[in-house]
C-alpha cells in the first residue's frame, strides 16, 4: 500500500511538473507572438540610432538618450521610471585625426586612424617619429628601450580567426589596445598605433578604450584599420617607411553628471525580490551604437512591455536598466550595485544583453550550483527559439558588480560571427540590425525573466 502510494505520488508529481512545463511553454509562446506582432524594440532602436545617434558618456547625445529611453520605458508600461545620478568621465575626440607615413620613394601613405578612447591628444604640431612594428608584448620587450625609445610602436596583432567565438579572439587581442600604450611608454615610445580589433580586413578603424597605467607617461594612442595595418606592415617589411606622422585632437575633460535610466514593474507577491535586465546606454562617438549597445537597451525596455502584455504584473519586481558609461569607466554599473547594496532588497538575478542584437544562441550563467540547476531545468523551454547553449560563465560588464550581492548573473549570448566586424566602428548602425533577430533575442530574454519572476531563483 505504502509503495503504491509513493508510486502514485511520484506519477502525480511528474504529471504536475509536466503540466507546469506545458503552461510555461504556452506563456512563452504568447510572449513570442506578442513581440513579433506588437514589438517596439526595432522602432525604439531606430529612434535611438537615428534621432539620438552617438552617445558617448558626458555628450549631448548621452543626455538626450537618457531623456528618450525614460520616455520609452514609460510607454512600455513601467510603473516607475527614474534616473539614478552618477558622475562620468568626459572625453572628446575633437577634429578628425591625421596619420601618414613618409616613404623612401618620396611618396606618402595615408594611415586611416582614429584615436583610442581616453587617449591623450598629440601636441598641436602632431608627432613625427620612426616606427617599430611588433606582433606581441614579448617582441616589444625583446626590442627593449634601445630600439623603442623616441619611436612610435605599431602593435600588429591579428585577431585569431580560429576561435569560433569571436569574443575569445577579442579578449586575446584586446590587451594591445588596453595595455599597449603604457607598456610601450615604459620603454620610451612616444606614441602607439594599434591594429583594429576586427577579424575582417577593411578600411574601418575601430575605437575603444585604452587604459594608462599609473606612473607611466601617457602617450597618444590610435587604432589603424586592419587594411591599413596590413599595408603599413608590408611597407615596413620592405624598409620603405622613413617616418610616421600622427595628429590627434582628443582631450579629457572634468567628470560630468549623468544617469542610469531605470524603469520598474513592481512584483505582486515578492516586490522586494529584484530582477534586473539591462544594456548600456552609452556608445562610442564614431557610431550609432546600434549593436553596441542600443539593442541591449531596447530589448530590456521591450521585456517590460511584453511581460505586461501577456500577464499584467509579474510576481517579482522587474527592472529594466539603461546603464551609463560601460565603454570608458563602468561608472553606471558600479553606481547601480553600490545603491543596490543599501536598498535592503534581494537582487536575485541580473541579465545583460551586450553582445549584439544577433540571433540568440543561449545564455551564460555566473551563479551558484542551486541556481544553475534551476536554470538548466528550464533549458527545454528555450528549444523552440533556438537558444540551445546554456553555458557556465558570463553575465555582462555592467551587472558584474552585483555579483558581490550574491546575484545570479546571466548574459544573453547571441551569435558572435558578425559582431566584431562593426564593434566600436562607424559601421555599427541601425541598418546592421535585423528586426527578426533583435526580436528573437528579446523573446528569450523575456522568457527567462518571466520564469525567474514566476519561480524565483
Ligand atoms: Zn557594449
Amino acid at each position: 500500500m505504502k509503495k503504491i502510494g509513493l508510486f502514485l505520488l511520484s506519477v502525480l508529481g511528474i504529471t504536475s511538473v509536466t503540466a507546469q512545463v506545458n503552461l510555461d511553454s504556452l506563456v512563452i509562446k504568447k510572449i513570442s507572438d506578442d513581440i513579433f506582432m506588437n514589438g517596439q524594440a526595432y522602432s525604439n532602436l531606430r529612434y535611438l540610432c537615428k534621432q539620438v545617434g552617438p552617445r558617448l558618456s558626458g555628450s549631448s547625445g548621452a543626455a538626450l538618450a537618457v531623456e528618450q529611453t525614460a520616455r520609452m520605458l514609460r510607454e512600455a508600461g513601467a510603473d516607475t521610471v527614474y534616473l539614478q545620478p552618477c558622475m562620468v568621465p568626459k572625453w572628446e575626440r575633437g577634429a578628425k585625426e591625421v596619420g601618414k607615413a613618409t616613404l623612401s620613394n618620396g611618396k606618402t601613405m595615408t594611415l586611416n586612424i582614429v584615436a583610442l578612447g581616453m587617449s591623450v591628444g598629440t601636441p598641436a604640431s602632431g608627432i613625427t617619429a620612426s616606427i617599430v612594428e611588433v606582433k606581441s608584448f614579448a617582441e616589444l620587450e625583446a626590442l627593449g628601450a634601445d630600439q623603442v625609445k623616441g619611436k612610435i610602436v605599431f602593435y600588429n596583432f591579428r585577431m585569431d580567426p580560429r576561435h569560433i567565438n569571436t569574443f575569445r579572439a577579442y579578449g586575446e587581442a584586446g590587451v594591445y589596445r588596453s595595455q599597449g600604450p603604457s607598456r610601450a611608454a615604459a620603454l620610451g615610445a612616444i606614441g602607439v598605433i594599434v591594429r583594429t580589433l576586427s577579424p575582417v580586413i577593411d578600411d574601418n578603424p575601430h575605437t575603444g578604450a585604452t587604459r594608462y597605467e599609473e606612473g607611466k607617461p601617457k602617450i597618444p594612442a590610435v587604432a589603424i584599420s586592419t587594411l591599413g595595418a596590413e599595408e603599413l606592415s608590408k611597407a615596413i617589411a620592405a624598409k620603405q617607411v622613413k617616418q610616421v606622422y600622427i595628429k590627434t585632437n582628443c582631450r579629457q575633460l572634468d567628470d560630468v553628471l549623468s544617469y542610469n535610466v531605470i524603469g520598474e514593474i513592481k512584483g505582486t507577491t515578492f516586490p522586494d525580490e529584484i530582477i534586473t535586465v539591462g544594456g548600456h546606454l552609452d556608445s562610442w562617438d564614431l557610431a550609432e551604437g546600434a549593436h553596441d549597445d542600443g539593442t541591449g537597451c531596447v530589448q530590456s525596455i521591450e521585456v517590460l512591455r511584453a511581460l505586461k502584455a501577456v500577464g499584467g504584473q509579474p510576481k517579482r519586481t522587474v527592472r529594466a536598466v539603461m546603464f551609463m558609461n560601460e565603454e570608458n569607466g563602468l561608472r553606471g554599473g558600479t553606481k547601480y550595485a553600490e545603491i543596490a547594496k543599501n536598498e535592503g532588497k534581494k537582487f536575485i538575478m541580473a541579465m545583460e544583453s551586450d553582445a549584439g542584437g544577433f540571433t540568440p544562441r543561449g545564455f551564460g550563467f555566473t551563479a551558484n550550483s542551486l541556481q544553475k540547476e534551476k536554470l538548466m531545468n528550464w533549458k527545454p523551454l528555450f528549444h523552440p527559439y533556438g537558444a540551445l547553449e546554456f553555458n557556465e560563465g558570463g553575465g555582462g560588464a555592467d551587472i558584474g558588480p552585483l555579483r558581490g550581492l550574491g546575484t545570479a548573473l546571466i548574459g544573453l549570448n547571441p551569435d558572435s560571427q558578425r559582431y566584431m566586424d562593426l564593434h566600436h566602428a562607424k559601421t555599427d548602425v541601425f541598418e546592421a540590425v535585423s528586426e527578426r533577430e533583435l526580436n528573437l533575442g528579446t523573446v528569450v530574454m523575456t522568457a527567462m525573466v518571466y520564469l525567474v519572476a514566476q519561480y524565483g531563483l
